[in-house]
């Protein structure tokens, strides 16, 4: 059974999952978010091949589009005899352990491992895998000098033509490397050994079920936790909720029978659900939120992508860049219900003409209600700055936003549907149980905000008909985020007999 760095490093995070990865990966909830981030750090990586200068590259394929390793070895100890100074994608292999290290840069004094993340921090489980290639390289009699992390420098604004200089950040872990080191030769044994077990290994939950990141096992190992339990605790931290765990406190009956301490939404939510309780509804809390709003009355959800490259000139590593809006008003308070959206051209800078529209659309002195304001207000934010000009009338716009989750999180609606969230898709089926129009599965091709970055970013290069379908679908599930809104909010409106 053949380890790799990335089997490695998830051996490190829990052996479990190592385990389930080689004998059940069907039990594995897809993540498209980290299907993304994989895809980005590869397209990273073959960005940062030049950073040190001249380098050659060992990558080969089968025939079948797969990886060939065996002329991936090959070419690398062609290019060692041939002492060239970078060898990207270097490859190793030693006794079942492999590697491909990202730039293997030849110095006086030995080898040195330069491996790229297209993170914008330094995580230790990076040093994990810079440990584990030392290892492999050292197994197979070269000589290790150093070891450096290159990674995303946040501060980096694209102007022009992208810096791979200044995109890129180094630094020298050789030393901090060294503790994480020490540990490979028995972590590599004991990885082999838990993988030739047949049998399913136990494995206890822990924080290591979502640190350094969340396991696609999840849902598998945690069926038969009931539900709800500790865990669903609002804002609880993980490292608590494991710890009572830990004690068998399981239940919300157990987290009141053992007088754990909790906090005032985390106590609404539990008594909520013991005492089986009707909805909560404070109307003068509601009353206070509704007496703010004025006419006209718009609701506003943006959607956005982030990438690691800066695409275009101003921006920067993973700013979220809004490409569409929706936008439902009422001019007044006896008016009907209208709508405006706007979805960009998907060839060329989104900014300017999401900001000019924004303008046209809203009027500076309009009440705005979005969900979660902070995020709207901080996309009108930078485009004020990407825009002087548009600048005024756009920061108006963000000091009018007042913030629909506030009702919610206030405290003055509770439902135990919610279950201790108030993120609009679990609000929204709390009070509208079953209503068809507001079932986000019947939409087409998007149902989500990751589905919605996916699907802009596809358009381009689509065949014209597909390209109007997923724009459609686009334009579909942000408008129902907007209309979900105003539900919301005369919902609140009955609540009060407005
Ligand atoms: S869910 Fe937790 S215990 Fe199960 S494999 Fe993943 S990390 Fe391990």
């Amino acid at each position: 059974m053949n380890l790799s760095k990335s089997k490695y490093t998830r051996y490190c995070q829990c052996p479990k999952m190592l385990w389930l990865d080689t004998y059940h990966p069907e039990l594995a909830v897809p993540d498209p978010a980290r299907e993304r981030r994989f895809r980005e750090g590869n397209e990273v990586g073959d960005l940062a091949m030049g950073l040190l200068g001249e380098f050659v590259e060992t990558t080969a394929y089968t025939p079948e589009g797969k990886l060939d390793i065996p002329s991936m070895l090959k070419n690398t100890r062609k290019y060692l005899i041939e002492g060239r100074e970078n060898i990207c994608e270097a490859a190793f292999t030693k006794n079942g352990c492999y590697c491909a290290v990202d730039i293997l840069h030849k110095t006086e004094g030995g080898y040195e491992i330069y491996e790229v993340k297209s993170s914008t921090e330094l995580k230790d489980v990076y040093l994990w895998d810079v440990a584990y290639q030392r290892w492999v390289l050292e197994q197979s009699g070269l000589n290790i000098a150093g070891a450096h992390l290159v990674y995303i420098n946040k501060h980096y604004v694209r102007q022009g033509e992208l810096e791979i200089q200044k995109l890129f950040l180094k630094e020298d872990v050789t030393e901090a490397v060294e503790p994480f080191y020490h540990e490979v030769a028995e972590n590599t044994a004991a990885a082999k050994a838990y993988l030739a077990q047949k049998e399913e290994p136990c494995g206890e939950l822990g924080e290591q079920c979502f640190k350094p990141y969340d396991c696609p096992y999840w849902q598998y190992c945690s069926r038969d936790l009931p539900s709800p339990n500790v865990l669903d605790l609002y804002r609880i931290s993980a490292k608590k909720a494991f710890g009572y765990l830990r004690e068998g406190i399981v239940t919300f009956d157990d987290a009141v029978n053992s007088g754990i301490p909790l906090n005032k939404t985390q106590r609404r939510q539990v008594d909520a659900e013991q005492l089986r309780l009707p909805t909560h509804i404070d109307r003068l809390g509601i009353r206070s939120f509704l007496d703010t709003l004025t006419y006209p009355l718009y609701f506003l959800d943006f959607e956005s992508f982030q990438l690691c490259v800066p695409p275009y000139d101003g921006t920067w590593p993973y700013q979220q860049i809004p490409f569409q809006y929706s936008l439902h008003y009422l001019e007044r308070a006896d008016g009907g219900l209208k709508h405006k959206e706007f979805l960009a051209d998907e060839n060329s800078d989104p900014r300017r003409a999401i900001a000019e529209r924004l303008v046209e659309d809203i009027p500076a002195d309009a009440c705005v209600l979005a969900y979660n304001k902070v995020f709207e207000c901080t996309r009108l934010k930078e485009l004020a700055e990407a825009f002087p000009d548009l600048s005024e009338h756009l920061l108006c716009i963000r000091d009018n936003i007042r913030d629909l989750l506030d009702v919610f999180r206030d405290g003055f609606v509770y439902d135990r549907a919610m279950e201790g969230s108030f993120s609009i898709k679990k609000v929204l089926p709390a009070l509208f149980p079953n209503d068809p129009n507001l079932d986000y599965h019947s939409l087409m091709d998007v149902h989500n905000g990751t589905e919605a970055t996916d699907t802009y970013l596809s358009l381009r290069g689509k065949e014209k008909e597909e390209r109007l379908r997923l724009r459609e679908s686009l334009l579909k599930y942000c408008g129902l985020d907007t209309l979900a809104m105003v539900l919301l909010w005369q919902r609140l409106r009955e609540f009060c007999h407005i």
